[in-house]
């Protein structure tokens, strides 16, 4: 019974999946033979169908690692090429023009390379067998091919006909078998014949004593024999059997049987000799068979070895650690959750009071500066105002009716800017960037897969919530838009507040002015410019246009830098002034508010924020404190399939090694096993066969 090569095959595809180690490979058959002579007939008839490159163009460039399946139990006939992750592939015709593409993709100028293609045939028709076909022999170069192009197929030929392999030598009747290139390789690395089978095609070419004299060649005598076949398909059935489709086995050995028989001096069973395609497959089969059990044993010592590595890299590089994908993925989603509920309770209400806060102050300062602090009205204060006089503003007149519309108008602007949205977008936009910041302390940081997933996990649900959320925001201010009410207690916080934002303001301006004289190159050459800039708007200086062409003996960028200077000083000016006013009596009292609307617009901001923060607290930020951990799961946990798990967990080229260690170590323990198993059947059976 053949069973070992079937079960060697096995091994074979488990030790590719572990990386090609040259000491791992198993034995197989290497065809030999030059162009045309009959070698890809010979495989063809093996398989039974026509699935080889087919061209005079050099069609075969690289070495086919043919593995053939024998699936008793099925029907299908179909191939796979497992590099190239195509799935089953029915269509023989297909299958020849993959190999034809995979073939032509080597450039004319290199012509042939050693880097295989594997190609394996699973069908109830074929046995079990591990092929190699080679480009064939040429004895002349053609004018666009390498000179050297002789010798690269030489030597790639050699490389493969080393033992352990079995070569099958093909060569053609009608040609001289002194003159065969494939004998004389085979004599080169196999001179005693042992593990040679000498395979003659187109005995019908040659006539019948002749035919018979060249299979009993003894001027290179080989152990396992010559085989004479006829394995070309017939012209007549070519149109039959549609060329790639159907199987051709039936046409070869009805053509080939009938020769046979014809000349049955020759070819019968009385002459001793073997002849057939039939007969040829049943020998390839016994003989990878013999090769297989004879190599067992050096084999199962290969994979002992590496496997005694990989247990030793285990060892020395990951101190005997256990790790999978999927442990990896649970320890690193756990450790982000925790760091996510660690967050939770640092991110409360407080820390969105105080976010909110901030940035409705930024939106008062806005409002004040463009209602209050620009230039002051025209009809209150006729007279062009010294810089130093900016920031004060025009006493307001508590029964005025201006000033109270601008005051009204100011928080009104404030009241209506879309809290809602300014609120949810500053909260939402935090909570991202929290989120993202998790992430890259995190062990997900290596890995874009789940660094994708985290994010998306977070915005998606900041999303969903944003309309609504702010909408509640939105809706629950709403009274604000038509009244104010405000107790002393609100307006001395109020007080305090604000100035504590404007002194922060003014440090920024300060510090601003300080950084734009670094940029020009000192503070004198600031204030030479600054002092133009001022000359030029009281109109004591004329620059032509904007001065975007320089003036003054500036250029323009020192101009545009002095216009920033000027602005900040006079921005600068005014905050010391409000600073001031504020301190002062007049703005103690909540009576004044007219004149005091920073304090005034304080206090409806801080209304604005207490209520905000209610409606976020619930809304969103609870919301997102529920369901992100739940979404992390769906995304990264459960909803994860085991090949994306690993795909996952191989993103981090660490993690990759050592789970490739642990897989190599198991693979060749499984197979070591395997082996194992093998090897004591071998003793058994040659037990049980009577000794010769
Ligand atoms: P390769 O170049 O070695 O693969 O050779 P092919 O298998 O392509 O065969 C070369 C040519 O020889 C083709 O035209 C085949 O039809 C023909 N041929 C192959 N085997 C036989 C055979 O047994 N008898 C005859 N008469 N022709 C054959």
């Amino acid at each position: 019974m053949m069973v070992l090569t079937k079960k060697m095959i096995e091994i074979r595809s488990i030790l590719q999946t572990v990386g090609q180690s040259s000491a791992l490979t198993l034995p197989s058959i290497v065809v030999i033979g030059s162009q045309s002579s009959g070698k890809s007939s010979v495989l063809e008839a093996i398989v039974g169908h026509e699935f080889l490159p087919k061209g005079s163009n050099m069609v075969t460039r690289r070495p086919i690692e043919l593995t053939l399946v024998n699936t008793p139990d099925a029907q299908a006939e179909y191939g796979e090429f497992p590099a190239l992750g195509l799935g089953k592939i029915t269509d023989f015709s297909s299958i020849q023009r993959t190999l034809t593409e995979l073939n032509l993709a080597v450039p004319d100028s290199e012509c042939v390379t050693d880097d295989p293609i594997q190609l394996t045939i699973s069908s109830p028709h074929v046995p079990d067998l591990t092929l190699i076909d080679l480009p064939g022999y040429i004895q002349v170069v053609g004018h666009d091919q390498p000179s050297e192009l002789k010798q690269k197929i030489s030597d790639l030929c050699d490389k493969y006909i080393q033992p352990p392999n079995v070569i099958l030598a093909i060569s053609a009747a009608d040609v001289d078998l002194a003159n065969s290139t494939a004998l004389r390789a085979s004599r080169r690395v196999d001179p005693r014949g042992e593990r040679t089978i000498g395979v003659v095609t187109k005995m019908d070419l040659v006539d019948a004593p002749r035919g018979a004299s060249i299979l009993n060649d003894k001027k290179y005598p080989l152990r396992l024999g010559y085989v004479g076949v006829v394995s070309r398909v017939p012209p007549q059935t070519t149109g039959l059997f549609k060329k790639g489709s159907g199987s051709i086995s039936a046409a070869i050995s009805k053509n080939e049987n009938a020769f046979f028989s014809a000349h049955p001096i020759e070819y019968g069973p009385e002459a001793g000799l073997s002849v057939g395609t039939t007969t040829l497959r049943k020998k390839l089969m016994h003989v990878l068979e013999q090769t297989m059990a004879a190599s067992l044993q050096s084999t199962s010592d290969a994979i002992k070895q590496e496997l005694e590595e990989a247990t030793y890299e285990f060892k020395v590089q990951y101190n005997d650690r256990p790790l999978s994908a999927e442990s990896y993925l649970a320890e690193s989603l756990d450790a982000f959750k925790h760091s996510f509920k660690e967050f939770t309770e640092h991110f409360g209400r407080p820390q969105v009071r105080e976010m909110l806060k901030e940035e409705l102050a930024q939106r008062v300062l806005d409002l004040l500066a463009a209602r209050y602090w620009n230039k002051p009205v025209p009809d209150l204060s006729p007279a062009p105002p010294e810089p130093d006089s900016l920031a004060d503003l025009p006493n307001a007149d508590p029964e005025s009716l201006y000033w109270h519309r601008k005051l009204d108008a100011s928080t009104s602007a404030l009241t209506k800017l879309g809290v809602g949205r300014v609120a949810t977008s500053v909260v939402a936009n935090a909570i991202q960037a929290h989120i993202d910041r998790l992430i890259a302390q995190s062990t997900f940081a290596s890995h874009p897969f789940a660094r994708q997933a985290i994010t998306e996990a977070a915005s998606g649900i900041l999303n969903e919530r944003y309309y609504s959320t702010s909408d509640q925001v939105e809706n629950c201010i709403k009274p604000y838009k038509f009244e104010i009410d405000m107790e002393d207690g609100e307006w001395s916080k109020g007080r305090e507040n604000v100035a504590g934002v404007l002194k922060n303001e003014l440090q920024a301006c300060e510090a601003a002015v300080k950084n734009v004289e670094d940029t020009v190159g000192g503070r004198r050459k600031l204030r030479d410019v600054m002092t133009f800039v001022d000359r030029a708007r009281k109109g004591d200086v004329v620059v032509e246009g904007d001065g975007a062409s320089g003036a003054g003996g500036f250029s323009s960028a020192l101009l545009q830098k002095g216009r920033e200077a000027v602005f900040l000083r006079d921005r600068a000016s005014i905050l010391r002034m409000r600073l001031a006013a504020l301190k002062s009596k007049q703005c103690a009292s909540m009576k004044n508010k007219y004149y005091c609307p920073e304090i005034f617009l304080d206090v409806v901001a801080t209304k604005l924020t207490s209520t905000a923060v209610l409606f976020l607290n619930v809304e969103l930020l609870s919301e997102f404190n529920y369901n992100f951990p739940r979404e992390l799961d769906i995304r990264l946990g459960r909803g994860l399939g085991k090949d994306e798990v690993e795909r996952f967990a191989r993103e981090d080229p660490k993690i990759k090694a050592h789970l490739e260690v642990i897989r190599r170590k198991e693979l060749l323990e499984l197979v070591l096993s395997k082996m194992d198993g093998l090897r004591a059947l071998e003793v058994e059976g040659k037990s049980r066969r009577p000794s010769p």
